[in-house]
C-alpha cells in the first residue's frame, strides 16, 4: 500500500465524550444543509436534541453549483450554528471551503468538514493536517477509493490523523438519483485505512424517501455513523430541500435504525 501514516491501525476519533469508529456504536450527524437564520438553526437543534442526535450539522459556506444560489451566511452563520449547538448541548460540524477561514472555523466548530468538491484541494488538506481538530473528509464526487485514501493520507501525513471518512455518492451514468451511493466503500475504506467511515444518504441519493432505507443499509454494512439533512420546513429550505427530512421524518428514521444505534 502507498499509505504510510494510515496503515490499517484502528483510529478512534473523539469529539468531547463521543467516540467515533473502532467498534464504538454508530453516531448520527443531522441538521439542515445550510444555516438560514437563528430561528431555523436553534429550532432544529433543540428538536433534534429532543429526538436524539449526536452532532449538529449546518453549512455556512455553501459550495453551490450556481453563483446565483444562496451562498450561506458565512461567519455570521458559523456563530449562529455555535449558539444553536450550545443551546442544545451538542457538538457542531460545518464545511470549510477556503483556507482564509480556517482559524475561525477551527475556533467555532467541533469537526471541520471538507466537502466533495474540495477533496482534491491538496493545499487545504495540508493546512488541515496542522490542526488537531477532527476532520470529516467527504469523498470527491468522481474520486476513486485510492484517491480518497490518499487525500486522507495528506491530512494524516501533515500531522492530523483525526479523520472521519464520509461516503456521499459518486457520479455515474444513471441520473435517476442525484448520485450513486457506493456502500462497498464502507468496508473497503475501514479495512484499508482504519479510519471511521460514515455515510451521507442525503447527498448520496438526493431523494428524501431513500434516506431511511439507505441509512439502514449503511449501518448494516458497518458504517460508523450517518450524516443526514434535516429541515423543519424542507419545502422552504434554501438548499437541498428535496433530500431533507422533516422532523417527523427524522423521528421515523430513528425508529427504523434503532437496532443499530444507542442514543
Ligand atoms: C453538504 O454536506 O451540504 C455538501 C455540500 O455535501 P457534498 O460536499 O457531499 O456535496
Ligand atoms: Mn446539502
Amino acid at each position: 500500500s502507498e499509505n504510510k501514516v494510515l496503515i490499517r491501525k484502528k483510529v478512534v476519533v473523539s469529539v468531547g465524550d463521543l467516540k467515533i469508529g473502532g467498534g464504538h456504536p454508530p453516531i448520527i450527524i443531522a441538521g439542515p444543509c445550510a444555516v438560514e437564520s437563528k430561528e431555523q438553526i436553534v429550532e432544529t437543534a433543540l428538536a433534534l436534541k429532543e429526538l436524539g442526535v449526536h452532532i449538529l450539522r449546518g453549512g455556512v459556506f455553501k459550495p453551490r453549483t450556481s453563483p446565483y444560489s444562496f451562498q450561506g451566511l458565512g461567519i455570521e452563520g458559523l456563530k449562529l450554528l455555535r449558539e444553536a449547538g450550545n443551546a442544545a448541548g451538542i457538538p457542531i460540524i460545518t464545511e470549510l471551503m477556503d483556507e482564509k477561514h480556517m482559524d475561525i472555523v477551527n475556533e467555532y466548530a467541533d469537526i471541520i468538514q471538507v466537502g466533495s468538491r474540495n477533496m482534491y484541494n491538496y493545499s487545504l488538506l495540508k493546512e488541515l493536517g496542522t490542526l488537531e481538530k477532527p476532520i470529516l473528509l467527504k469523498r470527491g464526487m468522481s474520486a476513486t477509493l485510492k484517491e480518497w485514501m490518499m487525500a486522507a493520507e495528506y491530512i494524516a501525513f501533515h500531522g492530523n490523523s483525526n479523520i472521519i471518512l464520509c461516503e456521499r455518492g459518486i457520479r455515474s451514468f444513471d441520473t435517476y438519483t442525484r448520485n450513486t451511493l457506493d456502500l462497498a466503500a464502507v468496508p473497503i475504506m475501514k479495512k484499508e485505512t482504519g479510519l471511521p467511515v460514515i455515510v451521507d444518504p442525503s447527498h448520496g441519493t438526493g431523494i428524501r424517501e431513500l434516506v431511511t432505507p439507505m441509512s439502514r443499509a449503511a449501518l448494516a454494512c458497518g458504517a460508523d455513523g450517518i450524516l443526514v439533512e434535516v429541515h423543519p420546513k424542507p419545502e422552504y429550505a434554501l438548499s437541498d430541500g428535496k433530500q431533507s427530512l422533516c422532523l417527523e421524518g427524522y423521528k421515523e428514521l430513528l425508529k427504523q435504525i434503532e437496532p443499530f444505534i444507542s442514543i
